[in-house]
């Protein structure tokens, strides 16, 4: 490992603690190597950005549980576990970040409230101007949390893993890919090349593994229901089916399996993880069975695999239809909970020093996909 250049030294950490170093990704050659440095310790906390201040009107009876955004804000600040500064409301993404995963005249549309009624009907929520400012806040916070995932390990969007969403068109609740985009835009700005995108939504992420079919630098891990929506699955690098009904035990099986070939094919400098709340066993929408305790110890895994690996990791909520929409609420909250658990004080950053290059074939071609 290389000791790099000392970077932004005027940083310190917030609320006092031990500052270990400094190293921050090279600045030289304005970070265009992006290597994560070492030895950067801070004391920090998990910094949530939301958007729930940005209602979608929707019309009374719609399925989507809008609700459930700003509950989970009072909830975890009810907690106790975080303070105010831990809570931000992110900048709303530009169209020219949007364009990053998107068609420029999908945008241009969508901006302009010129969809057709078939594109409205498919992306399931009615136009509005508040609508398009909620879609952009919300890919906005993602970008957010990925950029203070880098500086401090992890972070969270409470809303975002809008998983849907391709690029030229919206559907199921998604108008735009918060992931695609965040992982695009730090990429576009120097900051790193290779992002893992961990989809542990029951739904697969049918938006991003399309939009990235042909993009090297993003992985894609999708593990969910094999007959839930969409009916026609896209082909993600890496993708797990599984069967109704699955329970912990055998999910979190298969996912302890599917993590490490996930970061050994992707060799990842962030994790974009979507940590839906719907594989839950009392979902409208999810067809699998698992328990509170089950959802908890799936996202442990996920987050205690990314600190073992020192890759940080920003976290999205994507979907959650519980029946009561309280139980979705938890399962957010305790996703979130477990993060500010698993990523506490102090976060020392890894050095990539492997060259980016090409994954290579991916899962399927080798016959290994689940
Ligand atoms: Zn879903």
């Amino acid at each position: 490992m290389t000791r790099r250049a000392l970077c932004w030294p005027t940083e310190r950490p917030e609320g006092g603690g031990e500052v270990l170093g400094y190293t921050r990704y090279t600045c030289s050659h304005q970070r265009r190597s992006a290597r994560i440095g070492l030895l950067h310790s801070l004391v920090v906390l998990v910094k949530l950005f939301y958007t729930d201040v940005f209602v979608l009107p929707l019309p009374a009876g719609h399925r989507f549980p809008m609700e459930k955004y700003a509950r989970l804000r009072a909830r975890l600040y009810a907690s106790g576990a975080f303070c105010d500064g831990d809570f931000e409301t992110p900048a709303a993404a530009t169209s020219e970040q949007l364009c990053r995963a998107h068609d420029a005249a999908y945008v241009a549309r969508v901006s302009a409230g010129e969809l057709s009624a078939a594109e409205i009907r498919r992306i399931g929520f009615p136009w509005s101007p508040e609508m398009v400012e909620r879609s952009r806040r919300s890919a906005g916070a993602t970008i957010a949390a990925c950029r203070e995932a880098l500086r401090t390990g992890c972070s969270v969007n409470l809303a975002g893993g809008t998983h849907h969403a391709h690029a030229a068109h919206g559907e199921g609740f998604c108008v735009f890919n918060d992931t695609v985009v965040a992982a695009r835009v730090l990429r576009a700005e120097g900051l790193l090349q290779r992002t893992a995108v961990i989809d542990l939504d029951v739904h697969q992420g049918n938006g991003t593994a399309s939009i990235c079919a042909d993009d090297e630098a993003i992985f894609t891990f999708s593990m969910h229901g094999a007959r839930n929506f969409p009916v026609r699955k896209a082909r993600s690098d890496f993708d797990i089916e599984l069967p109704d009904a699955t329970g912990d035990a055998p999910y979190l099986q298969q996912l302890a399996v599917a993590l490490e070939r996930v970061f050994t094919l992707a060799r990842p400098e962030l994790v974009i993880y979507l940590a839906g709340a719907d594989p839950y066993h009392d979902d409208r929408l999810g067809r699998l069975a698992l328990s509170f305790d089950g959802l908890a110890a799936r996202d442990e895994m996920v987050l205690a695999a990314c600190r073992q690996r020192t890759v940080p990791v920003a976290i999205s909520m994507a979907g959650g239809y519980a029946r009561d929409i309280d139980d979705t609420v938890s399962i957010h909250c305790r996703t979130v909970l477990t993060a500010r658990q698993i990523f506490p004080v102090k976060v020392a950053y890894a050095t990539h020093e492997a060259p980016f290059s090409p994954r290579g074939r991916r899962v399927g071609e080798e016959g290994q996909r689940s």
